[in-house]
């Protein structure tokens, strides 16, 4: 069979462009054909969701086993009760906060969607998509439509519409390419037959935003503990889902120490002819420097790894790495989503790294900045006058500072109007000596760590003020040449952030 690819932009959706593409869509899917379309997770394959037929060839163009059930795609929330009963207050209350979102709800289901969609269950998955291609899709064929992934069976879910096409060009009617999906990882999946309800598959909708809404949300088993005996509950959480033509190895541990030992690793394999992937991150791309790696985003930003995850998976199995070596992440918020996908990929292999880069034995901080005249004196100065529970040492330096500079007029000016004693000071520039075991290094942005970390070779304790505190979206811009305001702000951001520093280090001294 032919596939029909046709591209549009959410904005033409309305325009004749989209109106002559959802036609063909819409006369494709009401005689039976399937068509793949974007949504903000990942790309679906649909086929109208009261054709019993409809599913088989789902199943057959992906090669999908069939006992894992479709979700049932809606473009309206009016539209549940025609295949869902007895929806409970807790759902609608879950509509409300987060549809049309990356929400997958289930329900007992009604008589009429066919057993094949739900794979034999008594119960249907039902979502409400928030991508404006999606929904035109979804009205165009009837309103009801039955879609998984638009991968074959075992390859990552496709984010973009060219992976859909390497899987499933000449299988299926049409792909609508919509750019790429937005979010990159599939819908979270809650049981709304059980009270409390069950979180079977984690997503960017996590157990906390679930809870805020509706109070206690369960996890199913199998997704905090992959060794669990106990079968998932959603069919499709058995599958290994996706293994990379390369063996994949994720690294867990504190992020640095976790990077030098991929990169020892990928040293000493490379060494013995292997050919070598790395799944880095912006933060620490830095020390792969030579080696085919590639960044799937932001440490601080994890929407970014969500985003680049499958696509990068994807890139590694089309070239000839044997192994890949990838970082681990946080399993906080999207966290345990991306944890989730990656470690079904690596079929579960991990290295864990014992967390010897132990902060307690911290004897001294530098706070670094550009120069040593503005934000890391003022910080080093506000941590000198907090009280930790013993002494360290607290200095701060600039990458570049050639002269001995006092303190800059700026903040003079604020410590006057604090009424506070001036600052003696004169500018350091950062020094092969300041490299020191006992030291622990913050800096104001992500920038001077990836400079600091590329001059010296070796070094531990490195993280930026954000990282270190666990706050993405802390920011200390630089104040120079913001006028007094501009000053003020920084001082009073950066008296916040060092007083979370001091009482972070009070809880590392005294463990
Ligand atoms: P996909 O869209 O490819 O991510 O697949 C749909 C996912 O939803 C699979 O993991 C299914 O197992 C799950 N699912 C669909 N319907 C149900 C249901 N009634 N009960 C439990 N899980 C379901
Ligand atoms: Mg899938």
């Amino acid at each position: 069979m032919e596939t029909l690819v046709a591209q549009i932009k959410p904005e033409e959706v309305k325009l004749p462009l989209g109106l002559a593409l959802f036609a063909k869509a819409g006369e494709i899917l009401r005689n039976g054909g399937l068509v793949a379309f974007p949504t903000e997770t990942v790309y679906g394959l649909g086929g109208d969701a009261f054709d019993p037929d409809a599913a088989g060839k789902i199943y057959a163009a992906k090669g999908r086993p069939s006992d894992n059930p479709l979700i049932v795609h809606i473009a309206d929330v009016a539209d549940l009760n025609e295949v869902a009963r007895e929806i409970p207050d807790k759902a609608k209350m879950l509509m409300e906060a987060f549809w049309p979102g990356p929400l997958t709800l289930i329900f007992f289901k009604r008589q009429g969607i066919p057993c094949t969609v739900t794979g034999g269950l008594d119960t249907v998955a039902v979502r409400f998509p928030d991508n404006d291609i999606a929904r035109a899709m979804i009205k165009s064929g009837g309103g009801f439509i039955a879609a998984p992934s638009a991968n074959r069976s075992g390859s990552p879910s496709p984010t973009l519409a060219e992976h859909v096409l390497k899987d499933l060009q000449g299988r299926i009617d049409m792909v609508i390419d919509g750019g790429a999906s937005v979010l990159g990882l599939e819908s979270t999946i809650v049981d709304m037959t059980v009270d409390p309800p069950m979180i079977l598959r984690p997503g960017f909708v996590t157990r906390e935003m679930l809870e805020k809404v509706i109070g206690r949300v369960d996890v199913d088993a199998k997704i905090l503990d992959a060794k669990s005996p106990v079968p998932p509950k959603a069919p499709g959480m058995k599958y290994r889902h996706y293994a990379p033509k390369a063996e994949l190895t994720v690294f867990e541990g504190e992020p640095i120490r976790a990077a030098k030992e991929m990169r020892r690793c990928a040293d000493e394999a490379i060494a013995n002819n292997e050919k070598v992937g790395i799944i880095t991150t912006d933060e620490l791309a830095v020390h792969f420097e030579g080696l085919n790696y590639r960044s799937i985003g932001s440490r601080i930003d994890p929407d970014t790894i969500a985003q680049n995850l499958y696509r990068v998976l994807r890139e590694f199995d089309e070239t000839d790495v044997e192994k890949i070596f990838s970082e681990s992440f946080a399993l906080d918020g999207v966290g345990q989503a991306i944890m989730n996908r990656l470690m079904k990929a690596a079929g579960q292999k991990v290295v864990h790294l014992a967390n010897d880069n132990d902060l307690s034995k911290v004897d001294r901080i530098v706070f670094l900045d550009n120069s040593d005249s503005d934000r890391a004196p003022y910080a080093a100065y506000v941590l000198e006058n907090m009280t930790l529970p013993r002494l360290i040492s607290i200095e701060s330096r600039g990458m570049v500072a050639p002269f001995p500079e006092p303190i800059c007029q700026g903040i003079q000016m604020i410590l006057e109007k604090q009424g506070r004693r001036a600052i003696y000071h004169s500018a350091r520039e950062l020094s092969g000596e300041d490299i020191r075991k006992d030291t622990l290094f913050l800096t104001f942005d992500l920038k001077l760590k990836v400079k600091l970390l590329r001059k010296y070779e070796g070094i531990d304790n490195v993280y930026t003020l954000p990282e270190f505190l666990e706050e993405p979206a802390l920011e200390i811009p630089s104040p120079y040449g913001h006028g007094e305001e501009g000053y003020e702000e920084c001082c009073d951001i950066i008296e916040n952030a060092v007083s979370r520093v001091a009482a972070k280090l009070s809880l590392i001294m005294l463990d």
